[in-house]
């Protein structure tokens, strides 16, 4: 296997790496496991000092580490540096909000004194993908170590710049040496890892394919897991829509990431009322955006992030091309060097096509026009994903009724599905379980022990 960062926009190797030998890997896990031994007697007050040391050298060092994502895998600068400032709201969000989360909880109702007493479990292993280098690992790695865990990563091998910056970020906010590793190893590896009695769980972001197998591996060793995967998030859009807004967010929704996100907007269903309307714009705005260098502010649409994500995009669409889909805008690649794709809009795209229940990992919209919102309803609940979805209504109180009816973790009214420290994510059907982020993201990986005092 290969561990290398590869500069997506040209195409060249900026730096590859040594995957860990097994020995040297299970030699991480030993150590992990020790430092869990002294790291949860530590009190929130040491943890705390430690994120927030950590939150604020991502803000001292924001530009130098969204250089390093952007190389890695090609996101555009401003978003990187968005990505930076996040990671840091989530540190401090845990690291003033764990002793809260998992204080003693009273049980209610019982005539036992009782209560919820919240302790750490032990090493854990984050398996991460490249679409949001430092987010993704952040929203594992800070509620796990303001628990008293101790995690170890193994990151996406396309990504190993951001991988290795994470770590010595760590370690440069004192946090003692094991209490979060860096590996950098194969996915053969992790199934040694998890297989370690001294592991007690396993998240992984990524896709169904690795989740289904991660998740398996966990199973068959009793591990807890967490599973964060793809998602087709439904973007409805209704008769008394702000057009104009719903537009402008609509593109937003589809390129965030170059359209590399799970919570991207990916299905526009739009009622009849609205379609042309709705199409006209959002083919005008699509069409204007500007593909090129992400490390150049003015570029609005960076490249995917590996060669082989272009082309496997290409194929998707040329495949929902061969099965009758009719193509608005794009449909290819440019001529130009680079893992570059041109912004694209289909219509037309049948159940019976290959890729009506894909996940298009890239800037690629698929429009469906539908007669009312019950028929929104249902094609947006067709689907074996289950991750986000918003809705577009000037009236709340209808918004709210389609949304309860949306079959997902998270619904959004008049704004695409979106992160937030404070708030949980996650999905249902084949986009996982488990929660992340907010007070439900620190509870994944612990204790929830009784103590009944009589
Ligand atoms: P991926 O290929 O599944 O890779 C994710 C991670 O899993 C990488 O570290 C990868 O390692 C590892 N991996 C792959 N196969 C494995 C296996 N059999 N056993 C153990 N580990 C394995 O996914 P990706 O292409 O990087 O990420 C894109 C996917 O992630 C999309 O589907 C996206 O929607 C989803 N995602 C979901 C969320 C969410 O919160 N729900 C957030 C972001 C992304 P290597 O790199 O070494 O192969």
């Amino acid at each position: 296997m290969t561990i290398a960062s590869i500069n997506p926009a040209t195409n060249q190797t900026l730096q590859t790496f040594t995957p860990l030998s097994e020995d040297a890997a299970l030699n991480a896990v030993a150590q992990a496991h020790d430092a869990y031994g002294k790291w949860r007697q530590t009190t929130f007050r040491e943890r705390q000092k430690v994120l927030l040391t950590f939150a604020a050298k991502l803000r001292q060092q924001t530009d130098e580490f969204a250089r390093l994502i952007t190389l890695d895998m090609g996101k555009r600068i401003s978003e990187s540096r968005r990505e930076i400032e996040y990671c840091a709201e989530i540190a401090e969000f845990y690291a003033n909000g764990a002793e809260t989360f998992l204080a003693d909880q009273p049980m209610e109702n019982v005539e036992a004194n009782a209560y919820i007493h919240f302790e750490p479990i032990g090493a854990l292993l984050g398996v991460m993908p490249w679409n949001f280098p430092f987010y993704q690992v952040t929203r594992f790695a800070a509620p796990n170590i303001m628990a008293g865990n101790t995690v170890m990563v193994k990151h996406a091998s396309n990504v190993p710049q951001c991988a290795e910056a994470i770590s010595q970020l760590f370690a440069q906010s004192e946090l003692p040496e094991a209490v979060y590793t860096n590996l950098f190893i194969s996915t053969e590896t992790v199934e040694s890892i998890i297989s370690d009695s001294r592991v007690q769980g396993v998240s992984l972001t990524g896709s169904e394919k690795a989740g289904a197998a991660v998740a398996a591996l966990a199973g068959k060793n009793l591990k807890r897991s967490v599973l964060e995967l793809g998602g087709n998030d439904p973007f409805i859009v209704l008769e008394d829509a702000d057009l104009e807004k719903t537009i402008e967010l609509a593109v937003a929704g589809r390129i965030v990431n170059a359209g590399q996100s799970c919570v991207a907007a990916k299905r526009f269903i739009l009622v009849e009322a609205v379609a042309d309307a709705f199409i006209e714009g959002f083919k005008r705005a699509m069409s204007s955006l500007k593909l090129g260098d992400p490390l150049d502010d003015d570029t609005t649409l960076s490249p995917l992030s590996t060669e082989d994500a272009a082309v496997k995009l290409h194929k998707q669409v040329q495949s929902a091309i061969d099965a009758g889909a009719t193509v608005l805008l794009g449909g290819d690649r440019p001529d130009c060097q680079g893992a570059f794709f041109n912004p694209t809009i289909l219509t037309g795209v049948t159940p019976d096509s290959p890729t009506f229940d894909q996940e298009l990992f890239g800037p690629v919209a698929t429009i469906y026009v539908v007669k009312d919102e019950a028929a929104a309803i249902e094609l947006a609940n067709r689907s074996s994903y289950g991750l986000g979805g918003s809705v577009y209504t000037k009236d709340v109180e209808r918004g709210r009724r389609v949304a309860e009816q949306i079959e997902t973790g998270m619904v959004f009214l008049n704004q695409p599905t979106n992160s937030q420290a404070e708030l949980p994510f996650g999905g249902i059907k084949n986009s996982g379980y488990g929660r992340e982020l907010s007070h439900l993201g620190i509870l994944e990986f612990v204790n929830k022990k009784l103590i009944h005092l009589g």
